[in-house]
């Protein structure tokens, strides 16, 4: 089955087609295709407006992901805002700044969350959900991993998501978890 990957982030669809070369999957990438704007109000809906958008202007079945970190005390921000956070720069050690400043101390909870989308062109559009639940730290601690992986430390660990092994971080991850879903979808 062919699967275009609505993502322009070349590492992002190295890893999926990774994960997706040993179950058949003729992954392609979607170089040239323009990305939509993400307008959606959570990350259901911008992962299905870049799958859809993806699809219907290819023909080609789409996958797309959308993520980022949720705090309980700040109703779930940064949210569907994660990467908007850092900045054109991308400045990550800022934003962690901003979610350590507004979080004053209270109540450090926290998720990451990744959500796929698989649209059809013109056609259906399914979703999958993975969350990985853990704590905040601050200062930020690690160098592995990206984004705010330095001040996510997950349920019954101790290490950052900067500091453990990336094979680690990538078997419990919320990206992992969303990933299991999709391919348990796909039937035996
Ligand atoms: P997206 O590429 O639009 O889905 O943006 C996701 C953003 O959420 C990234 O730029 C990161 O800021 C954040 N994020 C998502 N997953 C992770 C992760 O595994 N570790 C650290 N930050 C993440």
């Amino acid at each position: 089955m062919r699967l275009l990957v609505a993502s322009h982030n070349k590492g992002k669809v190295r890893e999926i087609e990774e994960l997706l070369a040993p179950l058949g999957f003729d992954v392609q990438s979607a170089a040239g295709l323009l990305e939509p704007e993400e307008t959606g109000l959570t990350f259901e809906d911008n992962a299905i407006l870049k799958a859809r958008a993806a699809a219907d202007a290819s023909g080609i079945t789409a996958l797309a992901d959308d993520s980022g970190l949720a705090v309980d005390a700040l109703d779930g921000a940064p949210g569907i805002y994660s990467a908007r956070w850092a900045g054109e720069t991308k400045d990550f050690a800022s934003a962690m700044a901003r979610v350590e400043r507004e979080l004053a101390g209270r109540d450090a909870s926290a998720k990451f969350v990744c959500v796929l989308a698989l649209a059809q062109p013109h056609g259906g559009v399914k979703t999958f959900r993975g969350e990985v639940h853990g704590r905040l730290v601050f200062p930020p601690r690690g160098s592995r991993g990206f984004g705010y992986d330095p001040i996510f430390v997950a349920g019954g660990m101790n290490e950052t998501f900067g500091e453990i092994d990336p094979a680690l971080k990538h078997s419990i991850s919320h990206r992992a978890k969303a990933f299991e879903k999709f391919v348990a979808a796909l039937g035996p």
